[in-house]
């Protein structure tokens, strides 16, 4: 089964083409600056290694589907001599609310509720629905199914979703805790239960999804307990560009003291504060961590911010499990940084935490790099979203006894 999946942004569309028989990419990439000057596609096919690279004029995601799939079906570089080879289509979808905590098949029902929720996700929602609607046109007759960062984070107790503001809002706005990137956190921990040998239902898991957008999640018994990002992905960690949880209070603060309006200051929190915004130099870990070696203070605060608050959060969901298996590293800095993790872990041993440090520097696919008396594992895992996307599509799309469902095209 090919399944192509689909992740629109609000600016950009990460796309990959997945052969679900073998589970391997045949081709992936990325349109950029949608909409914008300088639009851009990137392109890799992974059965041979081989790249390209164009500007294209493409105003709409619907124009960037359609590019994509000419590039898919290109007798030069393409992987697929045409488009009837594709068996559906996988989108990703930022935000469902309290309406989906699984995935779904995509109907004129769902269609209809994902349009409702664009103030959920005001830049990420819109496009994924336009995604969706551009392949309905481009492909009417293609089964499409939406997979939501949120609905892994839908097995949340009360208690940790609700936030200590008036419960009318809850009621009125849904205005909860909804937490982000669940399948990625979902599927490191399934990884990691395979790794461990254990069931998942079994085993008291913290996932740290590091990259630059951050977020860390406690599963116990296969259901998420807690996790640090919140109605929005801007709560919990310090991020690259993110400032993650501050007093509230700041934001009357700045915008008395500066005259800002609330939209400039939810800019500034969003793509000014975090790692850039106190180092100054850059949202990537690279840049920071080298700058930090080369005795730039400001750099080294940043890293011991970051990597406070992760302990910081580390420490609170063990004690809200009662305790933890094993501890997991993925994401952009979780799975290449191995300085970070040996900061994250170290002085944890009175927790059981004990990090093998050469263990941690060597690099396979997947494994686990505590020490083997280490009462807490602590594995690295690299996530792949697109692949749980196209896994659940795949799964969607056959009944209880395996076999492929009758689909009606739309
Ligand atoms: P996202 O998907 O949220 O954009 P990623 O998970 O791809 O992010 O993570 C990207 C970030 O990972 C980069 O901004 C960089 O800070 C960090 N990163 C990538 N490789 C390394 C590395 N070798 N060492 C430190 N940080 C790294």
């Amino acid at each position: 089964m090919i399944v192509l999946v689909l992740n629109c942004g609000s600016s950009s569309l990460k796309y990959q083409l997945l052969d679900m028989d073998t589970e391997t990419v045949l081709a992936r990439g990325l349109v950029e600056r949608i909409g914008l000057e300088g639009t851009r596609i990137k392109y890799a096919r992974e059965t041979d290694g081989s790249n390209y690279e164009s500007e294209i004029p493409a105003k709409s995601h619907r124009e960037a589907i359609e590019t994509v799939l000419e590039i898919l079906t290109r007798e030069d570089i393409g992987v697929l001599y045409d488009l009837t080879e594709i068996d559906a289509i996988g989108h990703r979808i930022v935000n469902a609310g309290e309406h989906y905590s699984d995935s779904v098949i995509i109907d004129d029902e769902v269609l209809h509720t994902l349009e409702g929720l664009t103030d959920l996700a005001p830049l990420h929602n819109p496009a994924a629905v336009s995604g969706i609607k551009a392949c309905r046109e481009l492909m009417p007759e293609k089964p499409m199914t939406a997979v939501f960062d949120t609905a892994f984070h839908q097995t949340m107790p009360a208690e940790s979703y609700i936030y200590s503001i008036p419960y009318e809002y809850y009621e009125k706005y849904g205005i909860r805790k909804y937490g982000f990137h669940g399948t990625s956190h979902k599927y490191v921990a399934q990884r990691a239960a395979t790794i461990l040998g254990r069931p998942l239902d079994d085993l008291k898991l913290i996932t740290c999804h590091l990259g630059n957008g951050a977020s860390i999640t406690a599963i116990r018994n296969g259901r998420v307990f807690e996790t640090t990002m919140g109605f929005t992905p801007l709560a919990g960690l310090a991020m690259g560009t993110r400032c993650g949880n501050i007093d509230p209070s700041i934001i009357f603060y700045i915008a008395e003291k500066e005259g800002r309006s609330l939209s400039e200051i939810e800019e500034i929190l969003n793509t000014k504060s975090g790692i850039l915004g106190i180092s100054g130099i850059s949202s990537d870990f690279r840049d920071v961590e080298k700058a930090a070696e080369e005795g730039n203070e400001r750099a080294g605060l940043a890293i011991k911010v970051y990597s406070h608050r992760v302990r910081a959060y580390i420490g609170s969901f063990i004690a809200l499990m009662n305790g933890v298996d094993a501890i997991v590293f993925t994401a952009g800095v979780g799975e290449n940084d191995a300085k970070m993790r040996s900061i994250i872990c170290r002085n944890l041993d009175n927790l059981g935490v004990n990090l093998d440090e050469v263990k941690n520097l060597i690099h396979t696919k997947a494994a686990i790099i505590s020490e083997d008396y280490s009462r807490v594992k602590v594995l690295y895992v690299p996530t792949n979203e697109e692949l749980m996307i196209a896994r659940d599509t795949v799964e969607l799309l056959h009944g209880d006894d395996g076999l492929p469902l009758e689909w009606k095209p739309v």
